[in-house]
């Protein structure tokens, strides 16, 4: 971790033109348009030197532990895992089986990599403020650092579209949400524009007026998912499962896919809102198509994309009946 900040903030740098205005210390952080640094500079790097040192006294195989459902990460070394066919299910359980659990942290995390990573999943970030604190405080520490250093850009965000302490008042704006949920004090809320989305149909722009209207629209109690990078909610029936629910789409984020009925929304300060007009068709397209449940990897569905059904109201008129020939 100090190797990382200290190349992270310190290291003395030369950049490329369009960066020259800000400090000439430290990488900041990783992300798309500067490249994964610290996958070259802490992993890679550091292992092929070992290796090529390693090379010159021995006859050396370098073996990497890529699992057997991760082909598209196969280059030029040897992949036991993959040659078995062991995929990573199955080397985590062959780890449980030997009694290596890991300490816990594949019982929380969907994966285990930097904790400090920005190309995590926002879902494995709420799960860091939850189960480590120690940790995200130390991250929400490193935002402050990375933006008064190298500014609002792609240096010093931690996400495009998050900072760490943007991050943390959404966390806390949800807790507040599910805190209002269990309470039950939700009747309050204004209407609002939202897109429905029903196992097998088309999504349809619906008006929201309420707790009750929430619960008639996916058919129960609620409950608020938060699998998208944008400040937008998925709210979605809390026990479709129990209720043997229809399965209705795949969902990023670590959620696997949801069953029952479901509508999305915007987030504001203190609550749900309308969609904007450009995200309702953005949520339009990315769920169009029905999605028919086939099997499962891990937690991730497997699904057949299928033309959906209409909404109710935009049914295709009905044919005239032909007029019997003569
Ligand atoms: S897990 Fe993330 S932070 Fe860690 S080396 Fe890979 S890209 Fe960098």
């Amino acid at each position: 971790m100090s190797r990382k900040k200290w190349l992270m903030f310190d290291r003395p740098v030369t950049r490329a033109e369009e960066w020259k205005h800000i400090t000439p210390y430290g990488y900041g952080w990783p992300g798309i348009k500067k490249g994964r640094w610290c996958t070259g500079q802490l992993k890679t790097h550091l292992i092929n030197k070992a290796v090529s040192q390693l090379r010159k006294e021995y006859r050396i195989l370098h073996y990497v532990g890529i699992a057997a459902d991760e082909p598209e990460r196969i280059k030029g070394e040897q992949y036991p895992l993959h040659d078995w066919g062991i995929t990573e299910s199955q080397a985590l359980q062959i780890c449980y089986d030997r009694g290596f659990d890991w300490g816990g942290l594949y019982e929380i995390y969907h994966r285990c990599s930097c904790w400090c990573c920005p190309f995590q999943r926002i879902d494995e970030l709420r799960k860091l403020r939850h189960h480590h604190p120690q940790l995200w405080a130390k991250l929400l520490d490193m935002d402050d650092r990375a933006l008064a250093q190298f500014g609002h850009n792609a240096l010093g965000r931690f996400k495009d579209h998050w900072t760490v302490a943007e991050l943390e008042e959404r966390f806390a704006a949800e807790d507040r949400e599910i805190s209002l949920f269990d309470n039950d004090k939700k009747k309050g809320v204004d209407s609002m524009n939202v897109l429905v989305v029903e196992p097998g149909m088309a999504p349809y722009e619906k008006e929201i007026n309420g707790l009750e209207e929430m619960q008639a629209v996916v058919g129960g109690l609620i409950t608020a998912l938060y699998p998208f990078e944008e400040k937008e909610a998925l709210v979605a029936n809390d026990e479709a499962i129990n209720m043997g629910l229809e399965f209705n789409r795949s969902v990023e984020g670590g959620y696997g896919g949801i069953c029952g009925p479901f509508f999305v929304c915007g987030l504001g300060e203190e609550d749900f809102c309308s969609l904007p007009p450009d995200r309702m068709e953005h949520y339009k397209q990315k769920y169009h198509h029905a999605e028919i449940l086939i099997g499962a990897r891990g937690n991730e569905p497997v699904t057949i994309k299928v033309e959906p059904r209409r909404p109710p109201g935009q049914e295709p008129p009905k044919r005239p009946p032909k007029t019997p020939g003569r």
